[in-house]
């Protein structure tokens, strides 16, 4: 019976052209109940991870086998998220890490209807994010935001579509340069904001400068600052399915309107110093399940 559990096991390691990520095959068989153990056959869940050595800011992409009909749901910590069908018996799911997480291991747990179980641990690795000082006006300092965009904001970037409609990398939505890095951390007045990072890239353009839709999406957000989009200014929202989205801050114009299907590369708006923005720039998000991640590997190789 036990050299059965332990050869049913071995089905759990990782195998294939996926790469391999960081885990412990004694916690791997600790996490499988015994009632789950019994059910190990040919069908059990197996786990695959990239990218292998993921730091804070990275999107964990774990690849799922299960034989089950519906997509297995991953969960960690208290959180759970969906997975997507990307084959036969095959299934995607895309998970968030932030700056203000605690680097270290990340344990992911997938059941799926058959009963099948498996876990999988991730050492989420540390990274220095640029620390900058911010000076604002007693005025600018003053200004809060209204309930009403944050509403629109938070509603929007919960979105989970089924269809994937990206497809490769993401495209650079401006010409211009960055200015502002992903996960800086700030000073504001003095005080250091707990709670902030920089939830974007900022580019760096003239007011009119085309700002261009990242990926294929759906308009999923479209409001003005004379609307009281008094932080994020003019903004479009870009859905692109299976819980990705990104936002486009501080627009002087915007061309298109909720519901538009528009194609990567499309121009969506132009460049503009609308709400809180110190000068004419771009804020572009990018969003997994509603975190704010770095787009680095979504833009150079893509995440299919
Ligand atoms: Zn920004």
């Amino acid at each position: 019976m036990l050299s059965n559990i332990f050869a049913s096991l071995d089905r759990l390691l990782p195998v294939g052209r996926f790469a391999l990520g960081r885990f412990v095959l004694g916690q791997v068989a600790l996490a499988v109940p015994l009632t789950a153990l019994a059910a190990l056959s040919a069908e059990a869940i197996e786990i695959n991870v990239s990218p292998t050595s993921p730091q804070l800011g990275d999107t964990i992409n774990l690849l799922i086998h299960s034989e089950a009909d519906t997509a297995p749901v991953v969960s960690t910590g208290d959180r759970t998220y969906p997975s997507f069908p990307v084959g036969p018996d095959r299934y995607r799911a895309l998970i968030p890490t932030t700056p203000l997480e605690t680097p270290g291991a990340r344990t992911f747990s997938v059941t799926d209807e058959l009963g099948d179980q498996a876990s999988l641990n991730v050492n989420v690795g540390d990274r220095d994010f640029p620390i900058q000082d911010i000076w604002l006006s007693p005025e600018i300092n003053a200004i809060e935001g209204t309930d009403y965009e944050f509403d629109r904001v938070e509603a929007f970037r919960a979105e989970v579509t089924p269809d994937r409609l990206w497809t490769g990398s993401f495209l650079a939505p401006s010409n211009g340069s960055i200015s502002t890095p992903y996960g800086v951390r700030r000073y504001y007045n003095g005080e250091w904001a707990d709670d902030y990072y920089h939830r974007g890239l900022d580019y760096a353009a003239a007011t009119g400068s085309p700002v261009y839709a990242a990926a294929d999406g759906i308009v999923g957000l479209v409001d003005y600052e004379a609307n009281g989009f008094e932080i994020h200014g003019n903004t479009i929202g870009l859905n692109h399915g299976q819980g990705v989205t990104t936002m486009y801050l501080h627009l002087s114009e915007i061309y298109v309107r909720e519901g538009d299907r528009v194609r990567a590369g499309e121009t969506i708006g132009a460049v503009g110093a609308t709400g809180i923005s110190t000068g004419p720039h771009l804020h572009w998000g990018f969003f997994v399940h509603g975190e704010a991640v770095d787009p680095r590997d979504w833009q150079s190789q893509g995440i299919k």
